[in-house]
């Protein structure tokens, strides 16, 4: 059951043990507002420093380590800055790993809707006058629309959102909504949710941890849910929360903890602990770790 409360990292991170006890597993993260700070624009954002250094130490123990973006996978992967980590960019419609890309044909179809639609919003918003402020993020496949540094966000947000489900049914979209912004996204139902569930058929996976903060990490917070409800994996789904955190956040992870600087902690702590159980077993050890923590090979 989900309780609106915050519990301490060393719970969190025993509770990601023993999820990460089946494997193969996967420890699995968004980026803004996970592991990077929200940043007055999205070029200006950059990870968190501790937490980029744990999970280049976790790509080692743990047999999937991966991002999962709203951000482009390329513009994902320059992010965080890990060499060969799993990418999973455009909230689910495509992926990159070990230097190679795949692009789902629903985003694919939607390049030239995305880059028109983003013009015709780009165009209203100046003639409705909202003037600086607004950055528009064309990322290929999906095409995101952010008011957080406008003067007013509450009135952009009003005039933006007319102009938005207008050019999303103009050229064939859907439009979805986070922290400050709109995003514009194909058709097909193609979200974190679904990445993850297809990354867990097609690795096998039988353990996974995934981190996120805002709605679109709730598609991938019921992903787990459904998967772990039909037996398929251990799953738990962390909510990182601050002030601005949409309800659905709260109610839809399994924990909750407190901001970017509590998921580097985070993670930090996991990778010592990982790392020590794997020391104590040695490398080539199938250590696991049972339902009450105890440690069998
Ligand atoms: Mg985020």
């Amino acid at each position: 059951m989900s309780q609106a409360g915050l519990t301490e990292i060393d719970k969190v991170v025993d509770r990601c043990l023993e999820v990460l006890s089946f494997r193969p597993g996967a420890l699995l993260s968004d980026i803004d507002g996970t592991i990077s700070e929200i940043a007055a624009t999205p070029g200006e954002a950059t990870v968190h420093r501790v937490a980029r250094q744990a999970l280049v130490r976790l790509t080692k123990v743990v047999e999937v380590v991966g991002i999962v973006t709203g951000r482009a996978a390329v513009a994902g992967e320059g992010m965080v800055a890990i060499p060969d980590i799993l990418c999973i960019g455009n909230h689910g419609l495509e992926r990159r790993r070990a230097g190679t890309g795949w692009e789902h044909p629903a985003g694919v179809a939607a390049v030239t809707g995305i880059a028109a639609a983003l013009d015709a919003i780009s165009a209203g918003a100046d003639r409705a006058g909202l003037g600086e402020g607004i950055i528009f993020e064309n990322k290929r496949l999906t095409g995101t629309v952010h008011y957080r540094v406008a003067a007013d966000p509450e009135v952009a947000k009003a005039t933006l959102a007319r102009l938005v489900h207008a050019a999303a049914e103009r050229h064939g979209l859907r439009v979805t909504e986070g922290r400050f912004i709109f995003e514009l996204r194909p058709m097909a139902i193609i979200n974190k949710g679904t990445a993850i569930r297809d990354l867990i058929v097609e690795d096998g996976l039988r353990g996974v941890v995934f981190i996120g903060d805002d709605v679109t990490d709730v598609d991938g917070f019921e992903a787990l849910r459904a998967a772990r409800q039909s037996g398929q994996v251990a799953a738990l789904a962390i909510g990182v929360v601050a002030a601005e955190t949409p309800r659905v956040v709260y109610e839809q992870s399994d924990v909750r903890i407190d901001g970017v600087s509590a998921t580097a902690s985070l993670l930090g702590t996991l990778a010592d602990r990982l790392e020590a159980l794997r020391r104590e077993v040695g490398e080539d050890g199938d250590i696991a770790i049972n339902r009450d923590g105890d440690e069998r090979t």
